[in-house]
């Protein structure tokens, strides 16, 4: 396998300027680890603190530019990131382990993102003009940006998450210090360098990499710091809450899922295993939207295993690059051997094993895979707690009433989905599984880039990102009453 590029000069971005630390760290290819994808520059508290007073010293120049000139920004930024989709793709699948169609079309939703918030730039975030109470006065609501805004990102898409903060917190006039994961950094970097080419005021971006405990931190605890945008897991989201709404920052959380699939007896069962097979196992089921968890009511149970069996028995796991792989490597060697520990749970609980859970060897050493598929009792660890690899459990159900329950015991609530052809149960699924995002046979990973995006319960805090929703979290009201 020929290795592509080497991203030698991965730096920091603080202040319009582009900086070394004092450490660096490497980046491997996870379908392929004698390949090193980026060194990078690792930056320590003090280096975070200084893109912090940096961002502090711009808001005042970007928050007052005008909305035309913001627009124009992201509009650069997203047609850059279509333009280079492919190339983009690439690093992104050499580096995190998607496979290439997936990688291109995350790069591409990215660029979609930018371009839907340059468009927003030019909306505002969405005032009101109101009547007052009082003859003789005149009262508006009107939104301003919140001010310096801190993203820290998971490195599991890290083109998309990215984009659906750095986007909108730009496009309402916040400045931004933003945070990729370690694991990623040369597609942090990537995004940061097409950024840094848009021409905002110096210190309205910053880039910092490095490790969540120093670098993250930094921008948690600082009080120059007025909103935290997190993306991750549900244990480091709670810890970073406490800090940060202690000192009154406002906080936005998008953790992690325990989605389920809700297969009943009426559902086309190629069209639920197909749903199942994309939901659980593509981008080897590290997505927050995976549905680690199918519902299938006891009528159709027996077929549709052997149905989804089958299909695994097909799907093609390799090198990321490779044509025609169905799922590539799992990101890192911990995340293997979480994903492995997990069957091996599995197997201890007295679950049913269907399918894989096995580690595989390809031409080039990587952490591939099977897909693990379990039957499992609502009690047991593997249905309850998320597992963010390759491994779903298939979950028995009498009725539809029993499936929505199970579908709703659960401590997450982020994304669901039913297939079914009744339209009075896909109506009242819709209505009363308790998440964020509902789809009615569709795979419940997979969403647009121009509506709402986010979860309940432990999957999520604060408003919604992405589409029109994201100026809750990037804008403050502010009510004016004026004598007329
Ligand atoms: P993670 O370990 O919680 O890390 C997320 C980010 O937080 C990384 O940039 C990490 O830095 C940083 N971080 C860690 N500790 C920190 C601290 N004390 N202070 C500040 N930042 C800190 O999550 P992950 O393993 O990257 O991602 C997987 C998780 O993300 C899953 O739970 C998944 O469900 C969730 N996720 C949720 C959504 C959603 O929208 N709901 C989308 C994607 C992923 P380093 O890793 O560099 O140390």
């Amino acid at each position: 396998m020929i290795h592509g590029e080497l991203h030698q000069n991965v730096r920091q971005y603080i202040n319009g300027r582009w900086e070394t630390s004092a450490t660096t760290g490497v980046s491997a290819n996870p379908s392929d680890t004698s390949e090193v994808v980026a060194e990078y520059a690792r930056a320590d508290r003090r280096q975070a603190e200084a893109a912090i007073r940096a961002a502090t010293e711009a808001f005042p120049h970007w928050s007052h530019s005008t909305p035309q000139r913001r627009a124009d920004v992201l509009d650069r930024i997203g047609t850059e990131l279509l333009a280079r989709k492919d190339d983009l793709g690439m690093l992104l699948a050499r580096e995190e382990g998607k496979t290439l169609v997936e990688a291109v079309a995350e790069v591409a939703r990215a660029g979609q993102i930018f371009k839907f918030f340059a468009g927003e730039a030019l909306r505002g975030g969405g005032g009101e003009n109101v009547a007052s109470v009082r003859a003789g006065v005149q009262v508006d609501v009107t939104r301003e940006p919140v001010g310096v805004v801190g993203l820290i990102t998971p490195w599991n898409s890290p083109f998309v998450v990215p984009a659906w903060k750095i986007a909108p917190a730009l496009a309402h006039g916040n400045s931004v210090v933003f945070k990729p994961a370690e694991l990623v950094s040369g597609c942090g970097w990537a995004l940061a360098e097409i950024i840094s080419r848009a021409a905002l005021p110096a210190g309205a971006f910053n880039l910092v990499m490095g490790s969540g405990r120093e670098a993250g931190q930094a921008l948690v605890d600082s009080p120059l710091v007025d909103a935290l945008s997190f993306t991750g897991s549900m244990a480091n989201g709670e810890r970073i809450l406490q800090v940060a709404a202690a000192r009154r920052a406002k906080v936005q959380l998008e953790t992690g899922g325990k989605n389920a699939l809700v297969v009943l007896a009426d559902a086309d069962l190629d069209r639920a295993v197909d749903c199942a097979v994309q939901g659980a196992y593509f981008s080897a089921g590290q997505r927050c939207t995976a549905s680690s968890r199918l519902i299938v009511e006891s009528a159709v149970h027996d077929a549709f295993v052997a149905k989804l069996r089958q299909r695994l028995k097909t799907l093609k796991i390799g090198h990321a690059l490779e044509r025609g792989v169905d799922i590539g490597p799992v990101a890192d060697e911990d995340r293997l051997a979480q994903d492995l520990a997990w069957v091996d749970t599995a197997r201890e609980e007295g679950a049913e094993h269907v399918w894989g859970g096995e580690a595989l060897e390809r031409a080039t050493a990587g952490h591939y895979m099977s897909p693990a598929l379990f039957l499992a009792k609502p009690s047991h660890r593997i249905a309850r707690e998320e597992i963010f690899g390759p491994l779903a459990c298939v979950l028995r159900a009498d009725d539809y009433d029993e499936a929505l329950a199970l579908c709703n015991d659960t401590p997450f609530g982020l994304c669901a989905g039913i297939c079914t052809n009744s339209l009075k149960h896909a109506m009242h699924f819709r209505r009363h599984a308790v998440v964020g995002m509902t789809m009615v046979n569709l795979p419940t990973a997979g969403v647009d880039f121009h509506v709402p995006f986010g979860g309940r319960k432990g999957s999520g805090y604060g408003p919604r990102e992405q589409g029109r929703h994201a100026a809750e979290f990037y804008t403050t009201v502010k009510t004016g009453y004026m004598l007329a």
